[in-house]
């Protein structure tokens, strides 16, 4: 299965479009102070639909531990867009799929 990167014009299979979207599009993933900065939140929203995704960062963790695990929690993100784009927007592989 591939599947088309929503942000351009890269697909491929799920494992090379996570790190594609990692490498390409790691802005794509916000993180947002909530609460006067004692909450860290990330959001990803997919761009074909609007449908946002946001979770909070584990409390109890300071700004360090967010910079440490940025990376990891991106890969965390995609993987819920990867899911839903699959989901949601993936149309049936081939043309004689029933
Ligand atoms: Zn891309
Ligand atoms: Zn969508």
């Amino acid at each position: 299965m591939t599947v088309r990167c929503p942000w351009c014009d890269f697909d491929g299979g799920l494992r090379p479009l996570h790190a594609h979207l990692a490498d390409r599009h790691p802005d794509q993933v916000r993180f947002e102070q909530r609460a006067g900065g004692t909450r860290q939140v990330y959001a990803v929203a997919c761009p074909v639909c609007d449908a946002g995704y946001e979770q909070t960062i584990k409390p109890g963790h300071d700004a360090g531990f967010v910079d440490e695990y940025r990376r990891e929690i991106r890969l965390v993100a995609f993987d819920m867009l990867l899911n839903h784009l699959v989901g949601e927007h993936q149309p049936p592989a081939g043309p004689t799929a029933s």
